[in-house]
Formats: C-alpha cells, sequence, structure tokens
C-alpha cells in the first residue's frame, strides 16, 4: 500500500487529473465526505487529506510515503530530510514581498508580518536588510493598513488581493508550484511502485508544459 498526503482545497482540486492519469481516482469526495483517509480506485493507493503546513510531516515521518506540497511550504519547512524529485507544475503563482501603493522606502529595521517567518528571515538576511519579523496565520494584507507591518510576505497570484487593499508587489522571493515529496525509506523499500508512479507523473507533468508552450 502506498499512502499519499495532499493538502486539501487548491492543491487537491488541481492534483486530481495528474493523479488520474496513473488511474488514481478517489472513492470518495473530501468535500462531502469527512473521511480523511480516501480509498482510490486503485486498490495499492490511498489518500490522506491533510493541511497543506502538515504535508511534509506526514511525509518525513513516513506516515505517508508520498505527498503533494507547495513549494512555500517546503521552503518553510526546509527539511533535510524529504527528497523532492518532481515540480508538477500546479497551484503556480509567486512568493511576494508587497507594500501599501506608494510607500516611501523605509530606511533601517523594517516590520514585515507574513506566515513564512523563516523564508521571509532568510531572505532579508540575503539582502543585508535588517528585519523584525511578524507570525501571522492568515490575512497578512491587513497588516500594513493598520500600522502592524511596514511589508508583508505573501503568495500572489492574479494580485487582485493585494490590489483590493491598496498594496503592491514588490520583490519576487520564489516562483512557487506544488512539488511531489517522498519519504526517503519509502523510496529504498517500495522503490517499483513509487518508482512507477514517479514515471506517469513526470510523463504527464512535461506533457501538461508542452501543451501550456
Ligand atoms: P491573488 O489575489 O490571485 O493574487 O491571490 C492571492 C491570495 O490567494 C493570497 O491570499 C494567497 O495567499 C492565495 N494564493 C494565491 N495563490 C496560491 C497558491 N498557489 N496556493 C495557495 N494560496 C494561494
Amino acid at each position: 500500500m502506498l499512502t499519499i498526503a495532499v493538502s486539501k482545497g487548491r492543491i487537491y482540486e488541481e492534483a486530481l487529473p495528474l493523479l488520474a492519469s496513473a488511474g488514481i481516482r478517489p472513492v470518495d469526495d473530501p468535500k462531502t465526505s469527512r473521511k480523511l483517509i480516501l480509498s482510490t480506485t486503485r486498490e495499492d493507493i490511498q489518500l490522506v487529506i491533510i493541511r497543506a503546513t502538515d504535508v511534509p510531516t506526514f511525509v518525513e515521518y513516513g506516515a505517508a510515503d508520498l505527498g503533494i506540497a507547495g513549494k512555500d511550504v517546503l521552503l518553510e519547512y526546509n527539511s533535510k530530510g524529504l527528497y523532492e524529485p518532481l515540480d508538477l507544475g500546479i497551484s503556480r503563482c509567486r512568493l511576494m514581498t508587497a507594500v501599501p501603493v506608494g510607500q516611501q522606502p523605509v530606511e533601517g529595521r523594517i516590520r514585515v508580518a507574513t506566515k513564512y517567518v523563516r523564508t521571509a528571515k532568510d531572505y532579508f538576511a540575503r539582502k543585508g536588510r535588517q528585519v523584525e519579523v511578524i507570525k501571522l496565520y492568515g490575512s497578512m494584507e491587513l497588516a500594513p493598513l493598520v500600522g502592524l507591518a511596514d511589508c508583508i510576505v505573501d503568495l500572489v497570484d492574479t494580485g487582485n488581493t493585494l490590489k483590493a487593499n491598496g498594496l503592491e508587489p514588490v520583490d519576487l522571493i520564489e516562483d512557487i508550484s506544488s512539488r511531489l515529496v517522498v519519504n526517503k525509506a519509502a523510496m529504498k523499500m517500495k522503490h517499483a511502485a513509487i518508482d512507477e508512479l514517479l514515471q506517469i507523473l513526470e510523463r504527464e507533468t512535461k506533457n501538461n508544459r508542452s501543451l501550456e508552450a
């Protein structure tokens, strides 16, 4: 049996066609079912549907053999205990800094609100900027509007959320997409099954890329 951890929401929805290409179709719909473990049309594969930030933890500790997680989550988790063999090319967006439209550059130490504390600290350290990073769990866009921070670090897709809150993107920190991650022991112990799945997903992501081009 192979267990694949997938995060709820956008990544799950966008991963479904990829999984289907390997014959993996969940038997229950997580939107209507309360089951956290989903059987699939492949008897040897089950899905666990969890929070995005928990996917690397489940995979690192072997509770899931494989996982599908955003690069944003993987950067923040920052583990050497996982393989990351494949960019699935789904749930693409950008991790960016953003400030209020027209804000003058802030001298000296700036306050940055984000849920990506480690990634933000690393980024500003590389730029040689002194920052105080304030951890938030959501609604980052609000922080500059109420004087909590000078700047935010958040995911940007269309830019509409920033715009609606009077913010503008400034620097690109990282291009983000969802990645397949694999538990290191499982890669050895279940090599044949994982390799077969990897090859199918690799072929499918390549096809998708050439369709886009
Ligand atoms: P947008 O308004 O299209 O720029 O989307 C920005 C909002 O959607 C932000 O609140 C982001 O946190 C969230 N978002 C955008 N892209 C993604 C993604 N690929 N995965 C998760 N959240 C995202």
